[in-house]
Parts: structure tokens; C-alpha cells; sequence
């Protein structure tokens, strides 16, 4: 008797762990093997907020919480709000849970139907389809090119969306491409949404990670008619080294922070308290680390960024935020006699013990992604190793 549902038949496995495991398995066997596949921040979580998520525990402050947060991280999420977005969020608006990815998990299961359509943008983060289809709904891939920096317009939203189409996910600064959408462009893709009934799902989870003058808006902040039209998803993930904790949340209306209470209150109870009286502290508390890390990840940006779009056949286009690089190598992968660049990742690996993530698997299969959270010296040892490679294989 079949035992497994067919909803998890269908999900297909992330194409970034083939490659983490074999780069685990060439480890195991001794090999010198260079990652440049973490998403998240190679710095600890900063010193204040671990003491502070100790000291909530010896306090006694270790049962459960209401399911949505505590009333305080809350607070703080909505103060976050109006200090860097100028909105204003009241409590009811604003749901807590355990990591941005179960908040859009949340979400999706909040808004969709079978068969309703969700439109996403290439290159997508690799859960957002998966999740959209894990609540029966359909994902409408629509392609950023990498002619508009890999960045979606109102007119393809225009014509992509049909009856049967509730949301679109926008996700800016970018991962994969560390691309940033302007106010303009976002005035435009809102007018579009508002005109077409869509809802706009905003992850803004690398919000804090900006490079060279960089600004983020946020497509809410626009007018108080798409701050009704957005759902606004974020966290602390990024943006205080938390990734371990898992504490993100989501601000918007309050029928459908309600329905994903409601949901979050049969499934997780509440996100884990200590990790919430830690991210308590990480907006309550001082910012500095914040700010340093992003300068650490812009002064690696800054020292490595020709060397990769300088490695034959490699084209990058140069991030404004997030921690990757996402280069299209067709051209290195064809002139290493590659058809794909996915078997160009796997030599990669094998030849030059450098482990990439290849971009089929955020819809870019052209593209690699290389993560630059990590330290200078393994960054510039991979990119030397990648450029040799290219060099002797060609
Ligand atoms: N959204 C994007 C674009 C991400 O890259 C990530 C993490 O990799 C997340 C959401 C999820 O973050 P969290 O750790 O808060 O679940």
C-alpha cells in the first residue's frame, strides 16, 4: 500500500544539496574543497543578543508564547516598521514565526486555493514554487532578464496574470542575483498589481545588506493602497547573523495574519520563546553589528567582484545586495566542452575542489551561484582555482 501523499511526491528535491553533499563526501575523503554554497553569514550571532536570550531563559521565561509572538516582539517588528519604512503596522498585522520561510509557508497556505496562480519572478529562491505548490496553488514563472538586471517589469506581470491569478512574489535585494528594484520600477509593478486584484508578497529578508549606496524600498511604503496590497516578509536571518534561531515574521492585513495564526497555533504552538527574547534584543538593542557585517560583505564584494567577471566566458552583473554572485558561465561551461552548466558545476567540483551552486535550480540555468559569505582568503583561493580551470580545461 502507498503510503506517501501525493502532495509530497511531487516536491522536488533542492539542487543545492546534491552538490553540498558530494563537496561533504570529497571533504570526508581528505580533498582541500572550497564552499561557496552557504546562504547564510559566516559571523556569529552578535554577543548581546545571545546574553539576552540567556538571561530571558534563567528568568524563568521558558514556556510557550502566544502563537504569532510575544506581545513585545511584536512591538519591535512594528517600532522596525515605522523607523525604516515610515509604516505603520498595528499588532494584529504583524505575525511571528519560526524563520521567513515558514512565514511564506504560513502565507501560501493561507491564500491559496487549488489551481489559484502565483507569479514568480527568475531566478526565484528556490522554496518559493515548492511552497506555492505544497498549498495547491499553480507558479507562473515569469523570467527577470538578465537585460533588466534579472529584474521583472509591470508589463510582463500584465500580461502573465489571468483570472486564476492571486499573487505575485517580489523579492528585492535578490537571492540569487543580488539585484535591488527601485522605487520607480516598484510604482509601476504596484500600479499594475492593484489594477489586476494581485497580492504582492515582498520578502525583504536581505534588507540590511545594501552595497554602493544601495537604497531598499519597500513596495508597502509606496502608498497606504499597497501597504493594503503587500504582504511584507522579513527577519533577523540575515540581517543579525540569526540564521540558527529561526525567527522571522510577516506584516499585512489582519485577516490574513489571523488565518496564518491560526495555522501556526496547530502546527508550531509559537516560534521558540528564547529565540524570540534573542531577536527582541537584536531590534531593541544597538545596530552597530548590523552595519559592520554589511561593510565586511561589501569590502569582500568590492575585492572580488572583477576577478569573477574577469574569468573567461564568465558575464556577472555586479550585486547591490544579499551575499551572491550569480554569473552566467554558458560561454566558460562551452568552452570547457560542457552542454550544460550543471555538468560545468559538477567538473567544478571534482577538477578544482570548488563547490558552486548551479542555477537550474533557481531558474537560471545558465547562471552559478557563488556565495561570498565566507572568508576572504578561501574566496580568493576559489576564484583563482575557478579561473585556472577554466584556463587549462579550455
Ligand atoms: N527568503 C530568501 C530570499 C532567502 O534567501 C531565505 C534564506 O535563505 C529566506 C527567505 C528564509 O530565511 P529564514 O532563515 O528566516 O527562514
Amino acid at each position: 500500500r502507498e503510503l506517501l501523499a501525493d502532495r509530497v511526491k511531487s516536491l522536488t528535491p533542492s539542487t543545492t544539496l546534491a552538490i553540498t553533499a558530494k563537496a561533504k563526501e570529497l571533504k570526508a575523503e581528505g580533498k582541500d574543497v572550497i564552499g561557496l554554497g552557504a546562504g547564510e553569514p559566516d559571523f556569529n550571532t552578535p554577543e548581546h543578543i545571545i546574553e539576552a536570550a540567556y538571561e530571558s531563559m534563567k528568568s524563568g521565561e521558558t514556556k510557550y508564547t502566544p502563537a504569532a509572538g510575544t506581545v513585545a516582539l511584536k512591538q519591535a517588528v512594528a517600532d522596525k516598521f515605522k523607523k525604516d519604512q515610515h509604516i505603520t503596522y498595528d499588532l494584529p498585522e504583524i505575525f511571528v514565526g519560526s524563520g521567513a520561510k515558514h512565514v511564506l509557508y504560513c502565507l501560501f497556505q493561507a491564500i491559496l486555493n487549488d489551481g489559484d496562480e502565483v507569479i514568480i519572478p527568475t531566478p526565484y529562491w528556490v522554496s518559493y514554487p515548492e511552497q506555492v505548490k505544497l498549498a495547491g496553488g499553480k507558479p507562473v514563472i515569469v523570467e527577470g532578464k538578465e537585460s533588466n538586471d534579472y529584474k521583472i517589469t509591470a508589463e510582463q506581470i500584465a500580461e502573465a496574470a489571468g483570472p486564476n491569478t492571486k499573487a505575485v512574489i517580489l523579492n528585492s535585494p535578490s537571492n540569487p542575483t543580488g539585484m535591488v528594484y527601485t522605487k520607480e520600477e516598484l510604482s509601476l509593478i504596484g500600479q499594475t498589481c492593484m489594477d489586476k486584484g494581485l497580492l504582492i508578497v515582498s520578502d525583504e529578508i536581505y534588507e540590511k545588506l545594501l552595497y554602493g549606496g544601495t537604497e531598499h524600498v519597500s513596495i508597502a511604503e509606496i502608498s497606504p493602497e499597497l501597504k493594503e496590497q503587500t504582504m511584507i516578509v522579513n527577519g533577523v536571518s540575515k540581517s543579525h547573523s540569526m540564521t540558527g534561531w529561526r525567527i522571522g515574521y510577516a506584516a499585512g492585513r489582519a485577516d490574513i495574519i489571523k488565518a496564518m495564526t491560526n495555522l501556526a497555533s496547530h502546527s508550531t504552538s509559537n516560534p521558540t520563546t528564547t529565540a524570540q527574547f534573542g531577536a527582541l534584543a537584536a531590534y531593541n538593542g544597538p545596530q552597530d553589528a548590523v552595519e559592520e557585517m554589511r561593510q565586511a560583505f561589501e569590502s569582500r564584494l568590492n575585492k572580488v567582484y572583477d576577478k569573477v567577471n574577469n574569468i573567461e566566458g564568465f558575464r556577472c552583473i555586479k550585486p547591490q545586495g544579499a551575499f551572491y554572485l550569480f554569473p552566467n558561465v554558458k560561454e566558460a561551461a562551452a568552452l570547457c566542452g560542457f552542454d550544460s552548466v550543471d555538468e560545468f558545476a559538477k567538473d567544478l567540483l571534482s577538477e578544482a575542489n570548488v563547490a558552486v551552486i548551479p542555477g537550474s535550480g533557481f531558474g537560471s540555468p545558465d547562471n552559478i551561484r557563488l556565495s561570498y559569505a565566507t572568508d576572504l582568503e578561501s574566496l580568493e583561493k576559489a576564484i583563482s582555482r575557478i579561473s585556472s580551470y577554466v584556463e587549462n580545461k579550455k
